[in-house]
């Protein structure tokens, strides 16, 4: 499963953040989610349980916030939303090339899977 080593480079960056501050408590573990990293939310939710558990973020909400992509058209400058494909299907895929003039793209948002903010509770 992709989502666990994932989740435990998010966790792992997020403990050591915290040994910084005077954390007590975290609260909340805010995640911002490109729909292009294809991970699943459910399993992320699970790894977050599993990875977190004795350590200082067991029992912490991990609350994420999908991310929609965002391309910009190299040649005519289009900036926004990708057209979806296969949106007949459960799954519908944004589809990288320009919804305009299916030139090349570079892709803006929606590739990252990020922490955004947390929510602690300090000395
Ligand atoms: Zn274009």
């Amino acid at each position: 499963m992709h989502e666990v080593s994932v989740m435990s480079g998010i966790v792992e960056s997020v403990l050591k953040e915290l040994e910084k501050h005077q954390v007590i408590r975290v609260e909340e573990v805010q995640l911002t989610l490109g729909e292009l990293t294809y991970l699943g939310e459910e399993q992320l939710q699970f790894a977050y349980e599993i990875i977190t558990r004795d350590t200082s973020l067991e029992g912490s909400k991990l609350v994420i916030e999908p991310e929609e992509t965002e391309l910009q058209c190299v040649s005519c400058g289009y900036q926004g939303p990708a057209d979806k494909l296969g949106a007949e299907y459960r799954m519908s895929m944004p589809s990288l090339v320009c919804p305009k003039c299916k030139g090349k793209v570079r892709v803006l948002k929606g590739q990252s899977c990020r922490v955004t903010s947390l929510k602690v509770v300090q000395e």
